[in-house]
């Protein structure tokens, strides 16, 4: 992120130090994130704040889960927001992606262990292993070289019952450089979003909020779901404008009537 920042927007980025944000949620599930993606992002940015004196902090959210919109396929979501207190400003990219390294599931030796782990990008993307997919005692995150990973999984098997362990890829963005990759795509969206200015006062970010219902099908004329138009806001001064898509009707395959 910090390059792209500095060439495009001029911005010094430093990481703070000692900057704990696995108490804003953990993907290994110790920790549940509480509120949106959005909340924790901006609860990060606001403890990165407090922590230095900036007015200015970025920060960034995950999602691993279904894909919203294709069927059966994994997604990932990330945001980036940009926090402006001296101008009052909130700014978000963000980008969906289905380009994941992601892997998990329950193996009962070494070997099976491994394979999962490779098909997961592994080294290069850390492992984290635990006795059972919702028992954090015992688990041990940022596994990146094999001997530590057979080592782990070795003493894991051994002190469960049954003899298993559950894998799943580290998704901490240090630990995933496909994730990595995305976030940098979410930044490229940041800058994006930043070259769109307010109408009414001219700040930065001039940013869609949400999509409006209701383009009209093609055969029938009704309002479908499909998009008509997009709703932009400002985050410093609240005006908004509603921008209609280019397109004048929607497919009849996304009319409730025509193709129910
Ligand atoms: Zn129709
Ligand atoms: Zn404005």
């Amino acid at each position: 992120m910090a390059p792209l920042l500095a060439s495009h927007l001029g911005i010094d980025a430093f990481t703070v130090s000692n900057l704990n944000t696995d108490q804003f949620g953990t993907f290994t599930r110790e920790i549940p994130r509480t509120g949106s993606m959005i909340d924790a992002a901006r609860a990060k940015a606001l403890h990165a704040i407090e922590q230095t004196g900036a007015d200015l902090a970025i920060a960034s959210e995950g999602y691993f889960g279904p894909h919203p919109d294709i069927p059966l396929a994994p997604g990932n979501l990330e945001i980036v927001l940009l926090l402006d207190q001296r101008h009052g400003v909130e700014i978000i990219g963000q980008k969906l992606t289905t380009h994941v390294r992601w892997v998990h599931g329950i193996v009962n030796n070494i070997e099976d262990g491994l394979r999962l782990a490779y098909k997961g990008g592994f080294p290069d993307h850390a492992m984290v292993v635990r006795r059972a997919e919702h028992d954090p005692g015992e688990m041990v995150k940022g596994l990146a070289d094999e001997q530590s990973f057979i080592e782990c999984v070795r003493r894991l098997l051994a002190r469960t019952p049954d003899h298993s362990v559950f894998i799943e890829s580290d998704l901490r963005a240090h630990c995933n450089p496909t994730r990595m990759e995305t976030i940098c795509q979410a930044t490229l969206n940041l800058i994006e979003v930043m070259g769109c200015f307010c109408p009414r006062c001219e700040t930065p970010g001039f940013q869609c909020i949400e999509a409006v219902a209701g383009l009209p099908c093609r055969w029938c004329g009704l309002p479908t779901a499909w998009p008509a138009a997009h709703r932009y806001r400002c985050s410093r001064c609240c005006h908004e404008s509603i921008k209609p898509v280019a397109e004048a009707f929607a497919d009849p395959g996304h009319c409730a009537f025509c193709n129910p």
